[in-house]
């Protein structure tokens, strides 16, 4: 199964990528993650991309593209994958498109998560830069740069909205209970 997932910052979507690509069998594929263990291991291409993260622009794509391209070309990837932070832009579901066809994912699980919830959820944790009007401010940014792609994969009647907010497992269940039923384009949220 090839699926792709987005949610806001602090919606807990990365840990449940972790969980449902267990679950299935198949890697959790971050480019954040990867572009990370580049710069901690030193490499070229982590040197080039440092700076750009550290100032939190985008790598340009032909950089994301290629590694993202050599990582679903991996044996591990042939079942199936959960994309993470990519793709961002809808020149990037281009390039996705390209690799895998139009028709290459099988969903899009959207992570929908109350404003007020995430702040609670982001200001209890604590984290330095959590401060309520940083919180509103990446929620907004986030929701300006999704709307594009969530739109692209609407149309394509691939997505499906998980509410994200609960307890970790209680999420995961949620999520592979979206993943099994047999139409998408619903709220999952509705069946709670
Ligand atoms: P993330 O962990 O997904 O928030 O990604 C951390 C950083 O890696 C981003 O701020 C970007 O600098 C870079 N990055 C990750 N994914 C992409 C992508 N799809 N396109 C461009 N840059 C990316």
């Amino acid at each position: 199964m090839r699926l792709l997932f987005i949610g806001p910052p602090g919606a807990g979507k990365g840990t449940q990528a972790d969980r449902v690509a267990e679950e299935l069998g198949i890697p959790h594929i971050s480019t954040g993650d990867m572009f990370r263990e580049h710069v901690s291991r030193g490499t070229e291409l982590g040197e080039k991309v440092e700076k750009i993260m550290a100032a939190g622009d985008y790598v340009p794509d032909e950089i994301t593209v290629r590694m993202l391209e050599e990582r679903i070309g991996r044996p591990d990837a042939t079942k199936g994958f959960i994309l993470d932070g990519f793709p961002r832009t809808p020149g990037q579901v281009a390039s996705l498109d390209s690799l895998i066809g139009e028709d290459g994912l099988d969903r899009v699980v959207v992570f929908t998560v109350d404003q007020d919830e995430l702040m609670e959820r982001m200001l209890a944790r604590g984290r330095a830069d959590d401060s309520t009007e940083t919180i509103r401010n990446r929620f907004d940014v986030y929701v300006e740069q999704t709307k594009p792609l969530l739109e692209i994969y609407e149309e394509r009647e691939k997505t499906v909205k998980v509410n994200g907010i609960g307890d970790v497992h209680e999420v995961t269940q949620r999520i592979l209970a979206a993943l099994n039923s047999a139409h998408v384009g619903h709220d999952a949220n509705e069946e709670e």
